[in-house]
């Protein structure tokens, strides 16, 4: 299992927001089903509309499938899981056999760690483990000794140095430890949503937590969701999202130790071995699962000065960032999806602090 952290926060205010969703929307909501599962650290809500070609159970068999397969198979601490086996063998030095969706999936976080040049690097593992933000962190936490960051930072692994072919993957660094945490929800919302769209369903969301997609429209309209504050409990913005479209939030709220007024955070900058404590929160639209949820970790990384110009390079218009200091940025194609939040709208709270 992944590292479970405060998700009774969590789970509270993502269930007073589907109860306000319900209760707002009574007059005009199409026929939704809704079913809960816990997986992946958070809760996965999907609302789907059913068609005459769905069959609700199966389809709902399959999908508890593929979330319990995600949360054994893609997180580097899960027990018994493939990505723990990987890492087990890269330690050793031996080449393995990786399961065609583990190598798929690999494949995808390589070609994104290129496209930001390394500010998304699945390689952190090591360094995840040398500040502890793979378990929940414990009373008296404190941050690594300054040689240890400095051992990472003079000598960093990166998941460049994974070489994938014939089904096996190996790797000449073994110090490299593989962490797909800022990607495999992205890429299981991807997995899900070619489900739901082979059973012909057309009206959908699939919501983890906050990172979702969603399919069609919501009833009359389109799915509007709401993006949290990252220092409140309210909706900073509310956004427009199209047919097929996935939105992920990278925030410094997740998973965190606070020391006086510093937030040491759990989504780390590879080349300087620390967390990126400039950026609160970065919100990403894109077309899958998989580019919005690598793209967001690495914007948050990128910075005040670079995010623009990542953005382009990952090829990514939608984007909101707010800094530290509270101040908010977006991209003009991002700033056309903003709408007002309207008393009674459709709104969905994106991550809970
Ligand atoms: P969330 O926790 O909301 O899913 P992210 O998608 O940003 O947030 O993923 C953060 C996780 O990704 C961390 O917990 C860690 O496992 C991993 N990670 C941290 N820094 C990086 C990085 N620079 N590149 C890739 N993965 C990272
Ligand atoms: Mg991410």
């Amino acid at each position: 299992m992944p590292p479970r952290f405060e998700p009774v926060t969590r789970s509270c205010a993502i269930l007073a927001l589907s109860l306000l969703l319900v209760a707002a929307c009574r007059p005009s909501s199409p026929r939704l089903l809704s079913e809960r599962m816990f997986a992946m650290a958070t809760w996965v809500d999907l609302e789907i509309e059913p068609t005459g070609r769905a069959q609700g159970r199966a389809l709902l068999t399959e999908i508890e499938r593929l979330l319990n397969t995600a949360e054994r198979d893609y997180y580097a601490w899960a027990p018994g899981g493939e990505l723990a086996g990987l890492n087990a063998a890269l330690a050793g030095g031996r080449p393995t056999t990786v399961s065609p969706a583990l190598g798929d999936l690999l494949q995808r976080a390589q070609v994104l760690a290129a496209t930001s040049h390394g500010h998304f690097d699945p390689g952190v593992g090591a360094l995840v483990e040398l500040w502890g933000f793979h378990v929940a962190p414990a009373p008296g936490w404190r941050p690594p000794p300054a040689q240890a960051i400095e051992g990472w930072r003079t000598r960093p692994a990166s998941i460049r140095s994974l070489t994938l072919r014939d089904g096996q993957a190996s790797s000449s660094d073994t110090r490299l430890r593989i962490d797909l945490g800022g990607i495999a929800k992205g890429y299981v919302l991807d997995r899900i949503v070619a489900v739901l769209r082979e059973a012909g369903i057309a009206n959908a969301l699939v919501n983890a937590g906050g990172d979702l997609r969603v399919l069609g429209r919501r009833g009359d309209r389109p799915w509007h969701i709401g993006v949290r504050d990252p220092r409140g409990a309210g909706v900073l913005h509310t956004l427009t999202l199209q047919d097929g479209e996935a939105a992920f939030t990278s925030g410094d709220y997740e998973r965190f130790v606070k020391q006086g007024s510093r937030r040491w955070h759990h989504i780390l900058d590879p080349a300087t071995g620390q967390p990126a404590l400039h950026t609160a929160a970065v919100t990403v639209v894109a077309a899958d699962g998989t580019t919005a949820d690598a793209a967001a970790t690495a914007l948050l990384v990128a910075g005040p000065a670079r995010w623009r110009a990542l953005a382009k390079d990952l090829g990514i218009d939608f984007v909101l960032r707010v800094d530290i200091d509270g101040s908010t940025a977006m991209t003009a194609p991002m700033r056309a999806r903003i709408t007002a939040a309207t008393p009674g709208s459709s709104a969905i709270l994106v991550p809970a602090p």
